[in-house]
């Protein structure tokens, strides 16, 4: 079963958490009036096989949205941080 290491409750099941997208996705500027741009942005996903960096929040504990580097391929998770402190594009 999927582990994630969350900066501040320590090893905690997945099932604490909420997947909530790739972070390696960049948000348009707000000012970008292109719909395709947004588009993609909203609606395209990859589905990458090996390292990734997702976001997702600790929901059943600490709340605290966090990057985590997971090998979609093993299903492990190779580290974790705090989202406010980076990582994420
Ligand atoms: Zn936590």
């Amino acid at each position: 079963m999927l582990k994630i290491a969350c900066p501040g409750c320590g090893v905690r099941n997945y099932t604490e958490f909420r997947y909530a997208g790739d972070a390696n996705k960049v948000r348009p500027a707000h000012q970008v009036r292109d719909l395709g741009e947004w588009y993609d942005y909203v609606f395209l996903f990859d589905n990458p096989k090996g390292p990734h960096r997702e976001y997702w929040q600790h929901v059943l504990g600490c709340r605290q949205w966090l990057v985590v580097e997971r090998d979609t391929a093993t299903n492990t998770v190779q580290g974790t941080r705090f989202a406010r402190d980076g990582g994420g594009e």
